[in-house]
């Protein structure tokens, strides 16, 4: 058990306990500061391979883990499970569901969320960011099968077992390839009348290759690599239209009745809490030691935060930049504490993986390139490694090697429907997110008013469901 607070009575807030937020908090354990973590879910999650639990390789609670439970032997770090709705500056409290967290420093660590191009894009396009988006598009992609079984309607049928991802960065890259392993693999010799083979999976990019964080010869190599694996990638292409039973790339049209949008996300709204300075993504604009300007007690790190690097582009939005700020800011914290002063962040870029199906990914650690099996094992361990928990980390092992070794996966249930009904089945792929409703199916108009104001009209800047570099065109995924 550790000690609680003793010298220093400070309040620490960190409002968010995804990567950043999570290992500033472990970082600030057993010191003398009074901590407290305030989020939304009661789970950390670990977004990375949110994809998995969406192609039904992996369960929910594979990649979660309790906040409470992470924190448990912790005493000096106590959990509020609450959404945070502003700041109050002046009073220096954050305010969370109708209550105020008082505090004498706060860390910001809230991420990104979902933006679209335009406004009514939302309610037919399916971005993957939390646990109940990947449950949402598992039954989306699960359902589609389904209904393309019982449809008469030849060209019903090629909509459903049409797959548009929208995306070519990461996690574009990652749905496509799994997406196709679940049809010619998993489901092959599931059906009786259609062949989930003859699935069509388009993979869809602005830029003219995928992956452009990467060296061109790997995205050149991803690209094969899901070539192989059945996926059509269209390259310099971008979406002009999108509605329910497709999307318009110009005047050539793509029919398909699940798009999944991997091309845009913007920060949380922290610049709008904090009034502060931000870029057109909505990422607080910091100092170089990650304090607001002109609130040197008032943190902002991870996705919410614009800072340059020394190349002179933003830091990109991912999980290793995320994790040092959570743990510069928490060291800056005790140190300022004790009256010593602390260099300002210098960010250590670590290398850059992505996935390409079950047994293939690309990894870049510097000048250092591999591929295929070997960029495989490194994506799993290094995977593996930044998991949250002995439980997690097993699991997923043994799913990994599960799925090497045999076809199946064993997530494939649909669920968040009720019953067994196929008009409730049928209205729940063809309606926009009834799951987003609590799985019951609604009305078509019912549930796209609901989608619509749960999701703000956009402005994205950033490729992927990551945060990318802005500022550079090629990353940008245009209109
Ligand atoms: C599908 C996907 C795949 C990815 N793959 C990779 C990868 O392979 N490698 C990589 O490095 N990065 C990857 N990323 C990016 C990486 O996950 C993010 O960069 C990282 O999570 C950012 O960390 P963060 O701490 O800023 O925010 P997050 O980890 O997103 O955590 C934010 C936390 O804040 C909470 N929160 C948000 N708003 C509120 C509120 N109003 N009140 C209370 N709590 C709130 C959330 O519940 C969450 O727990 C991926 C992202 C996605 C979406």
């Amino acid at each position: 058990m550790s000690q609680a607070p003793t010298e220093s009575h400070s309040r620490v807030v960190i409002v968010g306990a995804g990567f950043g937020g999570l290992t500033a908090a472990k970082r600030l354990a057993n010191t003398p500061l009074d901590v407290t973590v305030v989020d939304q879910h009661n789970y950390h999650l670990f977004q990375p391979l949110l994809y998995q639990v969406a192609t039904a390789s992996l369960s929910p609670a594979d990649i979660a883990s309790p906040i409470r439970g992470i924190l448990r032997n912790v005493d000096n770090v106590k959990v509020i499970l609450a959404k945070v709705s502003g700041i109050d500056v002046a009073r220096q409290e954050v305010v969370a569901d109708g209550r105020r967290i008082p505090f004498d420093y706060l860390i910001i660590a809230t991420g990104a969320e979902h933006a679209y191009f335009g406004s009514d894009w939302a309610q037919f396009l399916h971005g993957l960011k939390t646990i109940d988006d990947a449950i949402y598009i598992r039954r989306r992609i699960l359902l589609a099968f389904e209904l393309a079984e019982t449809e008469s309607d030849p060209d019903e049928r090629r909509r459903l077992l049409n797959f548009v991802v929208v995306g070519g960065g990461p996690t574009g890259v990652e749905m496509a390839g799994s997406i196709a392993e679940l049809a010619n693999r998993t489901l092959a010799s599931d059906f009786r009348v259609i062949d989930p083979r003859s699935a069509h999976i388009v993979l869809v990019e602005a830029a003219p290759r995928l992956l452009t964080t990467f060296d061109p010869s790997l995205s050149e190599t991803a690209r094969r690599s899901l070539g192989r694996l059945g996926v059509e990638v269209r390259l310099r292409t971008a979406v002009t239209e999108c509605d329910g039973s497709g999307v318009s790339i110009g005047l050539e049209r793509i029919e398909s009745r699940t798009i999944i949008w991997a091309a845009g996300v913007r920060a949380t709204p922290a610049a709008q809490w904090l009034g502060a300075d931000h870029d057109p993504a909505g990422r607080v604009k910091v100092e170089p030691d990650l304090s607001v300007p002109g609130h040197p007690n008032i943190f902002v790190i991870g996705d919410a935060a614009l800072m340059f690097g020394a190349n002179g582009r933003p830091m990109p939005g991912d999980a290793g930049v995320a994790k040092q700020q959570g743990k510069y800011v928490a060291t800056l914290l005790v140190a300022r504490d004790k009256s010593k002063t602390f260099p300002p962040f210098r960010y250590r870029h670590l290398g850059s993986i992505a996935a390409v199906g079950r047994k293939s990914a690309i990894v870049q650690i510097h000048w250092l390139k591999l591929s295929g099996l070997l960029g495989w094992l490194v994506w799993s361990v290094a995977h593996i490694y930044y998991m949250v928990g002995f439980r997690n980390r097993s699991i997923v092992a043994m799913n990994w090697v599960w799925n090497y070794l045999t076809p199946r996966r064993g997530m494939r249930l649909i669920t968040g429907v009720t019953g067994s009904h196929i008009e409730d089945m049928r209205r729940c792929v063809l309606s926009p997110t009834a799951a987003n409703t609590g799985g019951a199916a609604l009305p078509y108009a019912a549930t796209a008013t609901l989608e619509q104001s749960s999701r703000q009209a956009p402005q994205p800047v950033h490729v992927d469901g990551r945060m990318d570099q802005a500022g550079d065109p090629a990353n940008r995924y245009s209109q």
